[in-house]
């Protein structure tokens, strides 16, 4: 979630006057750590993830599940005890990291250490996930668990879904008429950015999905939970004057996208050109992960016509005023803004030539003084279009204590706005006073139910992104097209009933350049003495053998004989099913699968960790063409063959506490679903894991 800063946060009509000093101060010290870090070169890959869960407290005598707001009192257990790990084992074994997150109800984890690139790291991606999860399991109460469920099915509904019960007539912060005040994370950041982002847009955020109309579903359907005639809050009244759509599921706070969870992966780059290129690649693959990751049909009690959390989030944290949304002409507002500051990525930042200036099609407001100021300072036009674009936002939460920051010893102000624009990738500089470089986060993905799910998304993740690298592969498509992808990539049961932009050849024409360099299909020629030295640590390659690892230090792609591309870019892209993007299209595309395992080829694995990944990757490859369903098909099979559904999309308390029971015995292991996982999933009790 961000930076956590203590002090005194400013209210709306103070912080918006600070607005231009974060803004610029801001600038300042990206400019520094410009100046500090552009050169840095070598880099080793380190990579790693972040799992968000949510407490869950059941009840089986009153078969109610609910979220349990016990976030303080089991970060307070879990992190003197993961210090004592750290001081007591020994270097090899790194204790996990536990955060707070904006749900009270909420926790995140990582891995205490970040990944090197070595196999054994790779292969210690699961059972690190689940020494987390039990970790946290046995700092619960015994009718806690943590569920890594992306959106909650009941969050919002009348009644009791929390414990202990809070009443939402005491909602100070986000005035919604169905979440309390206590659902948010009481560190004064939460509150504020709630209370700020509806004041800077003037109106609650509203947000409004499908609902899945089933055979006894009222028509039109009007929702009876809102509570239309509440008049607390000077906002009451927006529902009924139109913020809530018939035939919908109305949501009026941060807190129902927020309080999602979701699966993230931060990889270190080289350098920041590597970096570039690697965010540029992953841009086309958000939409096909979040649709492969589908986790988010059921939403404040009903049963959504959408498989995802993304739109939910976007709209939750939306804080554009009518004049910005194009409601209203400008008069207040400098520009009209087409996005919410939580949303898809709309600019490709690398330099090379295989970013035509034609990909970045969106409609793409930047801050022209800023722009300025960045090409002054000698920074190139992509970058500083990037970051002119990230600033054209105000900063929501300012604490009075910080506002004079040391601009060459801090990163504050740029990281106030930078962690409040929450994209589907993050282009991460390196932090001042820290060993770190230049990274890119990873961030459509929704979490899965198990860690073998997580773990094996996470690992397809940075095997592609190594066979990216490795064979000069090349993504692009109109970064139009990929925001066509995000809004099919969210609709119900996308992966079996969408297609998707995808581009027809993603290898590299020849170039001269690139003779001896790394080709798929199996015939890897030299590619350890072409492709540079792999950077850093960790990488032992046994002399004329394959290596342990991944490595960093990739020759940035070679310009093709021919020249940059000069072809309409229409011609360069077509729809494809998703079966085909992952798993291929015979000899015209291996899938971005047969990449993986061509890039596979190139490590020396053993039998075991072959047959590990191969799991993992087995169970892309039956999401894809459609053998395994999505969490969220699971999810809505489950509610509606539930015998005490009344096929109206409601999601009772009964078949909701029946879900959370279902899965967390899945992730146990000890209830199967074959339609869900492969046959051979043991679950997450049986194997301690080890780190
Ligand atoms: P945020 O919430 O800002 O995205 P977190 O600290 O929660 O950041 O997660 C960052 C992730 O990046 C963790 O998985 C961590 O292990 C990993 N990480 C830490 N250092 C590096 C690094 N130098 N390069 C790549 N990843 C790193
Ligand atoms: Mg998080
Ligand atoms: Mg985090
Ligand atoms: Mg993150």
């Amino acid at each position: 979630m961000g930076l956590l800063s203590l002090g005194t946060p400013l209210p709306w009509e103070e912080a918006k006057k600070f607005a231009d000093h974060v803004r610029f101060n801001g600038i300042t010290q990206f400019m520094n750590t410009w100046d500090r870090v552009k050169d840095r070169y070598g880099d080793e890959l380190l990579w790693g993830d972040e799992v968000e869960y949510m407490v869950v407290e059941l009840d089986h005598e009153r078969k109610s599940a609910v979220l349990s707001l016990c976030q303080t009192d089991v970060l307070a257990k879990l992190t003197p005890l993961t210090d004592h790990i750290d001081a007591a084992t020994d270097d090899s074994i790194a204790a996990p990291t536990f955060h707070p997150e904006y749900g009270r109800f909420m926790l995140e984890s990582t891995p205490g250490r970040p990944y090197t690139g070595s196999l054994r790291d790779l292969l210690s991606v699961e059972g690190n996930m689940r020494f987390r999860r039990n970790l946290a399991r046995k700092n619960m109460d015994r009718n806690q668990i943590p569920v890594t469920f992306t959106s909650f099915p009941r969050l919002g509904v009348p009644g009791r879904f929390t414990k202990p019960y809070y009443d939402p007539a005491d909602a100070v912060s986000s005035h919604s008429l169905f979440l309390p005040e206590q659902i948010t994370n009481p560190h004064a950041r939460f509150p504020t950015l709630t209370a700020n982002i509806r004041k800077r847009r003037g109106s609650k955020v509203a947000i409004n999905l499908p609902i899945f109309v089933d055979t006894r579903t009222p028509r039109p359907f009007v929702d009876p939970t809102i509570p239309w005639q509440r008049n607390i809050y000077p906002e009451d009244p927006e529902a009924k004057n139109g913020a809530a759509l018939t035939d919908h599921i109305y949501m009026d706070a941060m807190g129902f996208g927020m309080g999602c969870c979701c699966l993230q992966l931060t990889f270190q780059g080289c350098s920041i050109e590597e970096s570039r290129r690697l965010y540029d690649a992953f841009i086309p693959l958000g939409p096909i992960m979040l649709a492969l990751t589908a986790a988010s049909p059921l939403w404040r009690g009903y049963i959504a016509d959408v498989d995802c959390r993304w739109n939910v989030i976007a709209g939750s944290v939306d804080d554009r005023t009518e004049e910005e949304r194009g409601l209203k002409p400008l008069k207040e507002n400098k520009k009209q803004i087409p996005k919410s500051r939580y949303d898809s990525v709309d600019w490709y930042l690398s330099e090379t030539w295989m970013n035509r200036p034609e990909y970045n099609d969106n409609p793409f407001p930047i801050d022209e003084p800023i722009y300025d100021r960045l090409r002054n300072h000698g920074i190139d036009d992509l970058l500083s279009k990037h970051v002119a674009h990230l600033f054209i936002r105000d900063p929501i939460v300012i604490f009075a204590e910080l506002l004079d920051q040391d601009n060459n010893s801090s990163t504050d102000h740029f990281e106030n706005i930078q962690s409040t624009n929450w994209q589907t990738m993050r282009f991460k500089p390196p932090p001042a006073n820290s060993p770190i470089g230049w990274r890119v986060e990873f961030r459509s993905m929704e979490v899965q139910m198990t860690d073998f799910e997580n773990a094996a998304f996470a690992v397809f993740i940075v095997l592609l992104s190594r066979a990216i690298l490795l064979f000069n592969l090349n993504t692009y498509i109109p970064i139009s097209k990929v925001d066509e992808n995000m809004r099919r990539a969210q609709q119900r049961d996308a992966v079996r009933q969408c297609s998707f932009y995808f581009r027809k050849d993603v290898f590299p024409p020849p170039s001269r350049q690139n003779s001896g360099a790394a080709s798929p299909n199996g015939s890897i020629e030299g590619h350890h003495s072409s492709r540079g030295s792999p950077s850093g640590s960790g990488s032992c390659t046994p002399s004329g053998g394959k290596p342990r690892s991944m490595t960093n230090c990739y020759p940035l792609p070679p310009l093709p004989d021919e020249g940059p591309p000069r072809g309409a870019v229409e011609d360069e892209y077509e729809e494809y099913t998703m079966d085909q993007i992952i798993n291929g299209r015979g000899a015209a595309f291996p899938g971005l699968l047969g990449l993986v395992e061509d890039y596979l080829s190139t490590l020396d694995l053993d039998e075991t960790e072959q047959r590990k990944i191969s799991s993992y990757l087995n169970l892309v490859r039956r999401r894809a063409n459609g053998t395994l369903k999505t969490p969220a098909t699971w999810i809505r099979e489950f509610v509606r063959a539930h015998p005490a559904y009344k096929s109206d999309s409601v999601v009772s308390e009964e078949i909701n506490y029946d879900l959370m029971v279902a899965v967390d015995e899945i992730e146990r292991g000890v209830r199967r679903a074959p339609d869900l996982l492969p046959e051979d999933y043991t679950g997450g009790q049986q194997d301690q894991g080890t780190l």
